[in-house]
């Protein structure tokens, strides 16, 4: 699985927020594609940014 340090999307960096430990999943929506964290995707990540859509595949995840 991919690790990044910063969310591919909007360039989000743990350490802030909700998720406030030094790591946080990325996800990718299943029916456009979009890649989101808890911070870009809408409801802390519940739902994607472009689509609105909840199904949804973890990706990768993103470390400090
Ligand atoms: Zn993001
Ligand atoms: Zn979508």
């Amino acid at each position: 699985m991919p690790k990044w340090n910063s969310c591919p999307s909007c360039g989000h960096r743990p350490g802030s927020g909700l998720f406030s430990g030094n790591w946080f999943p990325v996800y990718q929506c299943k029916k456009c594609r979009k890649t989101f964290c808890h911070k870009c995707g809408l409801r802390n990540g519940e739902e994607c940014p472009s689509c609105g859509s909840r199904e949804k595949q973890k990706v990768g995840e993103v470390y400090r």
